[in-house]
């Protein structure tokens, strides 16, 4: 692809959060209200939970494939949570940043890690449950998950709120109407930034200067 002078890749967003945060609503939310962000869906080895659908929420697909993945460097990163694999592409994440588009990634605070290692103007978010009794609560109420599943998640949930101050922006999801405009703020405030915006101030001048 040539790029232009005044050519602005897109931003990484990572979101992370213990599940039962409320990331997934949060991040659908996002997406109805801004069609131009990009979503992009892991790939995992676990079994489709509910209503999920093969391509919409997750990949699905079986350990050797994902193995034979990590082998053949197809992700941005990977990692092993709750006893599965998931993993981002990485081809498809760096095709939508050329072309311009911003990128959201629900992943672990391990896959967060290695994504600011790839990419270090990746922001960071973490969501936060309002309280572990609401925590504990919503993942209960997901009745796909067995009742030793549930306990696995929650003290997962309590290693990664460990995490939470490694993050850039914390967002308490309490209600969800301000959760996302909590997000709205963080995506809109890193649109800001100078370093995004130093090609408009480049251009500007030096049309100025023809
Ligand atoms: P769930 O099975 O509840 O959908 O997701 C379990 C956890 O895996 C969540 O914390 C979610 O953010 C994380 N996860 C989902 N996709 C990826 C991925 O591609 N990479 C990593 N590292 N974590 C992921």
């Amino acid at each position: 692809m040539i790029r232009s002078e005044t050519h602005r890749e897109g931003l990484i967003f990572v979101i992370s959060g213990p599940s039962g945060a409320g990331k997934t609503t949060l991040i659908h939310s996002i997406l109805l209200k801004w069609p131009e962000l990009r979503f992009s869906v892991s790939c995992t080895t676990r079994s489709p939970r509910g209503d999920e659908a093969q391509g919409k929420d997750y990949h699905f697909i079986s350990t050797e494939e994902f193995q034979e993945g990590i082998r053949r460097g197809r992700f941005l990163e990977w990692a092993k949570v709750h006893g599965a694999y998931y993993g981002t592409d990485g081809k498809r994440v760096s095709e939508w940043l050329l072309e311009g588009f911003d990128v959201l990634l629900d992943i672990d605070v391990q896959g967060a890690r290695q994504v600011v290692c790839h990419y270090p103007l990746a922001r960071t978010v973490f969501v936060m449950p309002p309280s572990l009794e609401e925590l504990e609560q919503r993942l209960r109420e997901r009745d796909s998950d067995a009742p030793e599943k549930v306990a696995l998640r929650l003290r997962a949930a309590l290693d990664e709120i460990r995490e939470a101050p490694w993050y850039e922006f914390l967002i308490v999801n309490d209600t969800r109407e301000e959760a996302i405009a909590d997000l709205e703020g963080i995506i809109r405030a890193c649109r800001c930034h100078r370093l995004r915006r130093a090609h408009w101030v480049g251009s500007l001048l030096e049309r100025a200067r023809a």
